[in-house]
């Protein structure tokens, strides 16, 4: 390998020891702005804030002016170790043992960072530094925590420089149990609502001056937890009505509530939008009232719709590229929670494949130091097919 081009393992480490929990950049975007400098990238570091948040520092390198414009996405922050004497190597000190590397952002998302850039290089250096179309990388700080001065931000500011990108991977953990074994071609939304019952305060030794809202809730609570949204559709596992959270507050033995309430949040698929989703819960909660609970829902703004990757070339191509450098098949999934790939898909189809999730956001996250080198070797493989014509 010539000097030139990163060794992925090297790089992860490197990426690893950067402090980088959300809002803080850590040094790990200068690190990556000398690798991709040096390749020949334009890079822009940009800080995006809005009052009330902190600002957070992204990037953007793009090399080649020519279509096709393939992208890689990402992000640099993470979630917080946590207890950092639970770990049994140093969160941020990068440490290979056994084969292992443990930090945490080794699988979200530092290791396919890593990789990313690693492949993308190697492959300029075998075309003599220049790809026949462009390739870029879009990389937040901002994905961990409240995501609002990060992607979206990011590709607003992209798409008003004129940047047109054809196709995206994002590199979150899509994997299960091993590198090839599943791509994410979609992700389910998510809608969240407050559930709040109007009653009487009153004393609990006389019910007939008071309304107890509890009756109304419990009420309410289990139709729409017996209620169907749909049966799965072709992509995608049943949405589904989760209760989070009964708050009523209420620390007095003898006092009936004046007003109850409840938390829910609805992970929903492709059969439903955000207001047909609304109209269909709250029709459930307007026949259990029957006209005798006083009740209404608040819903909150989400910016979580579902969204599938069309099948097609692109789909196949990344497919038949993980066959050839894992030699698994990998499935097409809609599962997990949401990713940045919420916002990119509103720009160009994308997918996602990474490492393997199993230990992301835990104590002691780790990757095998072999998947670093075969999800470099995947990444490689799918810049080789994109520009071949
Ligand atoms: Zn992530």
């Amino acid at each position: 390998m010539p000097n030139s081009v990163p060794d992925p393992i090297v790089l992860a480490c490197d990426l690893l020891h950067c402090r980088t929990v959300t809002p803080a950049e850590g040094g790990a975007l200068a690190l990556i702005e000398v690798t991709l400098r040096g390749a020949g990238f334009t890079v822009h570091r940009v800080t995006f804030e809005e009052p009330g948040t902190a600002p957070v520092e992204n990037l953007y390198a793009r090399i080649g002016n020519k279509p096709p414009h393939l992208v890689f996405a990402g992000h640099t922050d993470v979630v917080p170790p946590g207890e950092e004497a639970k770990w049994s190597h140093p969160p941020f000190a990068g440490e290979i043992v056994d084969g292992m590397l443990y930090g945490r952002g080794a699988v979200d998302m530092k290791g396919a960072v890593a990789c990313a850039m690693a492949a993308t290089l190697d492959y300029l250096a075998a075309q003599g530094g220049a790809p026949k179309g462009s390739i870029s990388f879009l990389v937040t700080g901002d994905e961990e925590s409240i995501a609002v001065n990060g992607t979206v931000k990011l590709l607003q500011w992209a798409a008003e420089r004129g940047e047109k990108f054809d196709h995206c991977i994002l590199g979150e953990p899509s994997n299960a149990a091993a590198v090839g074994d599943t791509i994410k071609i979609g992700r389910r939304g998510s809608l969240n609502g407050v559930l709040t019952i109007a009653g009487k305060q009153g004393h609990v030794a006389y019910p007939q001056l008071a309304d107890n809202p509890v009756r109304g809730l419990v009420k309410l609570m289990s139709a729409m937890m017996a209620g169907t949204l749909d049966q799965g559709t072709r992509n995608f596992d049943p949405s589904n009505l989760e209760f989070t959270s009964i708050d009523i507050g209420n620390t007095t033995l003898n006092l009936i509530p004046g007003e109850a309430r409840a938390r829910f949040n609805i992970r929903f698929n492709d059969a439903h939008s955000q207001n047909s989703l609304k109209t269909l819960v709250e029709r459930w909660a307007q026949d259990a009232a029957a006209n005798s609970i006083r009740w209404r829902i608040d819903w909150e703004p989400s910016n979580a719709d579902p969204f599938v990757a069309k099948p097609g070339q692109f789909v196949d191509l990344v497919v038949e590229a993980i066959k050839e450098a894992t030699g698994r098949t990998p499935k097409l999934s809609t599962t997990g929670g949401t990713s940045d790939a919420r916002f990119i898909t509103h720009y160009c189809p994308v997918l996602e494949f990474g490492l393997v999730g199993q230990t992301m956001h835990q104590v002691d996250e780790r990757t095998a130091v072999a998947d670093l080198t075969m999800l470099t070797a995947v990444y490689r493989t799918i810049l080789e097919r994109y520009f071949k014509t």
